[in-house]
């Protein structure tokens, strides 16, 4: 008898995008007459860098000629791709990494999620709250969530970010194994400094556990002194995987590309005690269940790393960064007490009433549309998430409608 994996039935339906469509398309469908502007959605809307074109087209037109076809690309990545990227994102800021510690993958998602098979299925794992919901799902699906209960799981350890910790949790006193930390972070749009992290990586070889440093967002940082990879932290290639994407950072979220870090120095443990590297065993994870990332999407990530691939990704970040400020000056002469937004594309606002009821505020008196941070995890309660991810045109619109609806509040 065929039986479902029945994991998932213990995951928590996700109807924070479908309930925020929901009632959008309620609110238009009474007020025809009413634009809608959307600040909600973590997806950009700037095309992709014009070096980055040029090169996936003549990659594309490769692809089409006998003499330079190319077949399946190699599972781990193309070389030209993996060597920029370790001379570029980690050697240019004293940081060795090599080209073949680094796995090419078609996005951070994907990766966040699949990178728990290397785990045993008892392993205690600790989660950000507010989060990004892959992390949680993805283990729940593998059955290390225990019972839902009160909109969280029994089994998973939560680091709570909340205003008085500056969104950075701090280690737990008790031991966990596997830790998600996210920096800068989605939802807070918090940033950790490199005094934090120490501590996290301090945890992480005293504890024996490892940590899975998302960070997607790591090209809106604009302050030398913040990390932008765990690995400016000394110690952290034994103890940390990094998870990095093309998505935010130049625009590729409809293209496709990412990659993972694994140092051959991070170990887990066996049964017996004794260390295994784990980037054999992702080789072989990958090598069985992904057939590798498109030669031309590799081509166009590659010309992220050429002078005008760099300042052309630049110039897109600033764009969004600056939709960010505008937004963190407005909400905060509105009298909010606003995170994130400096050196990274979210807001978090602290709105002193329930997510949901502010969503609506927001909503139906200036047709705007931000996320409920309640949807992010408890801690998300009281809180909504705005995104820089827009139209400078649009989001100054949007601001001076949200001034007027809530200075008449
Ligand atoms: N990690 C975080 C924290 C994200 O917010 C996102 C996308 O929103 C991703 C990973 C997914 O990135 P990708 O597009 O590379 O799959």
């Amino acid at each position: 008898m065929i039986r479902v994996n029945e994991h998932f039935s213990a995951l928590q339906p996700s109807y924070l995008f479908s309930d925020i469509s929901k009632r959008v398309a309620a609110f238009q469908a009474a007020h025809p007459e009413r634009e809608i502007i959307r600040l909600g959605i973590g997806d950009v809307t700037q095309p992709l860098p014009a070096a980055c074109v040029k090169a996936f087209r003549a990659a594309v037109d490769e692809m089409g000629r006998a003499e330079t076809f190319r077949g399946y690309p190699p599972y781990e990545g193309l070389d030209f791709l993996r060597e920029k990227i370790a001379e570029h994102d980690f050697g240019a800021r004293g940081i060795r990494i090599g080209a073949d510690e680094i796995f090419i993958s078609d996005g951070a998602k994907s990766d966040t999620a699949n990178i728990q098979e290397l785990f045993a299925p008892n392993i205690r794992v600790a989660v950000p709250d507010p989060v990004y919901p892959v992390y949680v799902d993805s283990q729940v699906m593998a059955g290390r969530g225990g019972a839902p209960q009160d909109g969280r799981y029994a089994e998973l350890v939560y680091l709570e970010s909340t205003k008085e910790n500056g969104f950075v949790p701090a280690p737990p006193n008790e031991s966990v194994d596997l830790i998600y930390l996210c920096f800068p972070n989605n939802p807070t749009g918090a940033v950790a400094t490199k005094a934090e992290l120490r501590a996290w990586v301090h945890y992480a070889h005293e504890r024996k556990a490892l940590i899975l440093f998302d960070a997607a967002y790591e090209a809106f940082i604009r302050d030398p002194e913040l990390p932008r990879s765990i690995y400016e932290i000394p110690g952290a290639t034994e103890v940390a995987i990094e998870c990095r994407s093309f998505s935010k950072t130049a625009g590729f979220t409809g293209t496709r590309c990412a990659y993972a870090v694994i140092p051959h120095t991070c170990m887990a443990y066996n049964s017996s005690g004794s260390q295994e590297a784990l980037n054999p065993l992702w080789y072989r994870r990958q090598s069985t269940k992904f057939n590798g990332v498109s030669y031309p999407v590799q081509r166009a990530a590659e010309a992220v790393y050429t002078p005008e691939g760099q300042s052309q990704v630049r110039r897109i970040n600033d764009y969004y960064l600056r939709n960010a400020e505008l937004i963190r000056r407005e909400m905060t002469a509105l009298g909010f007490s606003v995170s994130g937004g400096e050196h990274s594309p979210y807001l978090w606002v602290d709105v002193k009433m329930d997510s949901w009821s502010f969503f609506d505020l927001l909503l139906t008196r200036a047709g705007v549309v931000c996320t409920p941070g309640s949807g992010f995890g408890r801690c998300g309660q009281g809180f909504v998430r705005i995104s820089s991810f827009n139209d400078f045109e649009n989001t100054e619109r949007a601001m001076q409608r949200v001034r007027q609806a809530l200075e008449k509040k």
